[in-house]
């Protein structure tokens, strides 16, 4: 099997996974979900002409001309509230005091700010005066927020495919749309594997390790918007990989993730088991850190093996599982908005496509990048001290301090 680049190994596993059934739910369990259906304004936004200041509602043209040497009175008519309609209409000389937000009365095509105006008392309870002077002219639609000026009704406000965030929640809630078609959130079964990993509640023993890979993936793969299964560990025996597996496939996981076990090593199962039980897609990807990594599906449910170091795993994550998930989910792939970083050191890479971990500062607007930490694919500190992943694309060995790359925020 030849190696496959980063692209081609994510475009295979995104070609195998289809996105998961459409339900039904209410709007405050929806942050996070996909749109299975595009949203489209039922009416616009906003509703009405509304003021977006505190002051008097005028007609701009009784206003031309104005400054504090030869100012303009007004009559104020009425005093308008947030949450009423207007029931007069502003005639030339009239205007009407109104607040952020309220109606904006017939009539009147401007709103004029209070500090424009002699009105100074802006006591909780003050009447409205009987006129008003103003030192300054406007112009028809200064502070006034036009219907429709946010969205027409029938606008395609969001799209299918869509990852509900917060602000996307209130714009929903605006237009009233309290129930919503979203997809279901894929449910990822996650084991890690190896001898030598123990529970984190045990005490450390001669040559064994914590297993530290159930935490950092189940905490992507919550971030990532999945339903975390943890199956826990399983040893390096064929038995035992297959038993977590098949506890797996009772879970109805739509994708199996593990980590370690994926490499040539004598006790490395997991391949010959996909390759028994299911189909091995490939194993070994062109990049760094992260080459052993295996895609396939176990008795016909998706399979991703990550390596089991650390920071292998976190990377191929990041590059593979997380486009997974959001495919699962209903998104269209769109690859990871990258920021360009300039090299506060010299790099040195080996010619596959590398993920350095590296600590990114801004000094008046430039970002610039220095290497987080040992950079060996175990050492998590490297993760945990950086900010960012740079990339140093395939074929490069060497980049030059000042030179630029590209980098993933974390
Ligand atoms: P493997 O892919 O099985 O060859 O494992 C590669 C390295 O990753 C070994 O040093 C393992 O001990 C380590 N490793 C594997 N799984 C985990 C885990 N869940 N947590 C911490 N380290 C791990
Ligand atoms: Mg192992």
């Amino acid at each position: 099997m030849s190696l496959l680049s980063v692209d081609e190994a994510r475009l295979l596993i995104l070609e195998k996974l289809k996105p998961l059934e459409a339900e039904t739910l209410p709007l405050e369990k929806s942050a996070h979900r996909v749109l299975a259906t595009a949203i489209t304004a039922n009416h616009d936004l906003p509703a009405f002409d509304n003021s977006s200041m505190d002051g008097f509602a005028v007609i701009a043209d009784d206003l031309s001309g104005a400054t504090p040497s030869t100012p303009r009175t007004l009559s104020v008519i009425a005093d308008i509230p947030a949450g009423i309609q207007p029931t007069i209409t502003i005639r030339a000389g009239q205007s009407a005091r109104i607040m952020t937000g309220a109606a904006l009365p017939p009539g009147a095509d401007a709103v004029i700010p209070v500090e424009e105006t002699d009105f100074k008392n802006r006591d909780l309870g003050a009447n409205a005066p009987d006129s008003v002077t103003v030192m300054q002219s406007v112009k028809p639609g200064d502070s006034v927020r036009k219907r429709g000026m946010d969205a027409r009704k029938g606008q395609i406000v969001l799209p299918a495919g869509h990852g509900l965030r917060a602000q996307d929640l209130g714009l929903l809630a605006m237009l009233g749309v309290s129930r919503l078609k979203v997809y279901r959130q894929a449910r990822i079964a996650l084991l890690s594997s190896g001898d030598e990993l123990i529970p984190i509640e045990s005490p450390l023993q001669p040559g064994k390790v914590r297993d530290a890979n159930t935490y950092t993936l189940s905490a992507l793969l919550e971030d990532a918007g999945a339903d975390v299964i943890r199956l826990g560990i399983a040893a390096d025996r064929r038995d035992s990989v297959m038993e977590l597996l098949d506890t797996a496939c009772e879970n109805s996981a739509d994708l199996i993730l593990s980590s370690a076990g994926v490499s040539v090593g004598a006790f490395d199962f997991i391949k010959s088991v996909l390759e028994e039980q299911g189909i091995l897609e490939f194993w070994r990807v062109n990049m760094r850190p992260g080459k052993p990594l295996t895609f396939g599906n176990y008795k016909g449910i998706p399979f991703i093996g990550l390596p089991g170091n650390p920071v292998s795993a976190f990377v191929g994550f990041e590059v593979f599982v997380r486009p997974a998930i959001e495919r699962l989910n209903g998104m269209p792939y769109r690859a990871r908005l990258r920021v360009r970083v300039r090299l506060s050191e010299q790099i040195e890479s080996d010619g596959r496509e590398s993920y350095l971990r590296a600590e990114v500062q801004e000094h008046d607007g430039v970002l610039s990048a220095r290497l987080a930490g040992h950079q060996g694919s175990g050492n998590l500190l490297s993760i945990v001290q950086g900010n960012a992943l740079l990339i140093i694309p395939a074929g490069v060995k060497s980049l030059a301090a000042g030179k630029e790359t590209d980098a993933w925020l974390l």
